[in-house]
């Protein structure tokens, strides 16, 4: 029987063993496994692809962004806004530097953060906004900067889906993300765009203040080996997850054209299905489709049959933020949040993988079809 699995990290491995293999064994050869030469060389590749500054390799990408509040001097006592619409990496990271989320519902169509809704939620203590670049979109960050300037605040994009998307301000023109705002953070998770083989992350920024303290708190706020101007963490790049990301990295601008090939046939197979909405991707945008997000009232069981049929789907999200019981002592109702807690009930994201195949896609889309025929 046909089995379209959601993701194959395996045949992207393939593809590449050799340079992989060898990368892994010149760390090892070269015992730079905790930061180290991969490392450095890694962070000033990808700091060059978003033609940023600075690049601070660190563990993951939930300690980007808690990392990154720090720099900015974030802690107990302040607010931050996030999307309602989010991993809870996002909103973890703020309690974990010390603040209080403060969770803003999401637009219709592109899902990512509402900006028209973010002033209603900035009071004396708010620090700084999140944006999510979520699915691999960015958000409306023009919008977002007019707000945040106007209010004195920060903006720490999490660009965890985003590597590479592109965005075009009013302003500054076509740029990569990760620059538009004070500082983004990016995860490294196998599964995100550009994946290592474990946890990996990593903050970008223009800012040379902020990247020496991010860089100093992700190690132990350390000025020397044993000289410590403030306590940190301990959150560094391995020096195997810097040599393979910096081999992956010259392959993704070709593999998130793959990707965008993928979304297109979608696009086009599925738009005479009057029964989901497809993607919306907005002029100001180049999507890098982490993430192929439709909505369906009828997800559960469109899921289900997928599933009977070998197509492995995934639900991102199936309960937004401030639903979650780990949220409970916000006091929310779904209904201070309409269209996350409608949506949650709807999302369905399709295989998308560069190496994903026409017939593979064909397939897919036939079964979708035969289920709404029934
Ligand atoms: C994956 C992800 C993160 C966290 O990254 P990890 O590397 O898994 O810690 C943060 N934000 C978003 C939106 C993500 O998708």
């Amino acid at each position: 029987m046909t089995q379209i699995p959601f993701v194959d990290l395996k045949l992207q491995y393939l593809s590449i063993r050799n340079e992989i293999d060898t990368a892994i064994a010149n760390v090892i050869r070269d015992t730079a496994f905790v930061n180290g030469k991969y490392v450095k060389l890694f962070e000033e590749n990808f700091s060059a692809a978003h033609n940023a500054k600075h690049c601070i390799g660190v563990g993951n990408g939930t300690d980007a962004i808690s990392i990154a509040l720090k720099a900015l001097d974030i802690g107990v006592g302040d607010e931050v806004i996030t999307a309602a619409n989010s991993f809870i990496a996002t909103s973890e990271a703020i309690t974990t530097a010390g603040a209080r989320v403060v969770f803003v519902d999401c637009l219709p169509d592109t899902y990512n953060i509402d900006p028209s809704l973010i002033e209603g939620k900035i009071t004396s203590l708010t620090k700084a906004i999140i944006p999510v670049h979520l699915y691999g979109q960015p958000a409306d960050m023009d919008s977002i900067m007019e707000i945040a300037k106007k209010h004195g605040l920060y903006v720490l994009e999490d660009s965890a889906q985003s590597h590479i998307a592109e965005y075009n301000s009013e302003n500054e023109g076509w740029g990569k993300i990760g620059v538009f705002g004070d500082v983004s953070t990016f995860s490294f998770y196998p599964g995100k765009n550009l994946g290592a083989y474990g946890d990996a992350g990593a903050i970008v920024t223009n800012n040379d203040k902020v990247a020496k303290k991010a860089r100093m708190f992700a190690n132990h706020g350390r000025v020397s080996k044993y000289d410590h101007e403030f306590e940190g963490v301990n959150s560094r790049m391995d020096g195997i997850q810097g040599a393979i990301l910096d081999i992956k990295l010259k392959y993704l601008a070709g593999w998130v054209e793959k990707r965008r090939e993928v979304a297109n046939h979608y696009d086009k197979l599925l738009k005479d299905v009057p029964e989901i909405i497809l993607p919306f991707v907005n002029t100001k945008s180049k999507h890098v489709y982490h993430l192929y997000v439709i909505r369906t009232p009828q997800r559960v069981a469109l899921k289900t049959f997928l599933g009977e049929k070998g197509v492995s789907t995934g639900v991102h999200y199936p309960i937004a933020l401030p639903n979650l019981s780990a949220y409970k002592y916000l006091e929310h109702s779904p209904d201070d949040f309409p269209n996350a807690s409608k949506f949650q009930n709807e999302y369905l994201s399709l295989p998308i993988f560069p190496e994903l195949t026409l017939e593979q896609i064909e397939y897919t889309v036939k079964m979708i079809k035969e289920f709404f025929k029934k």
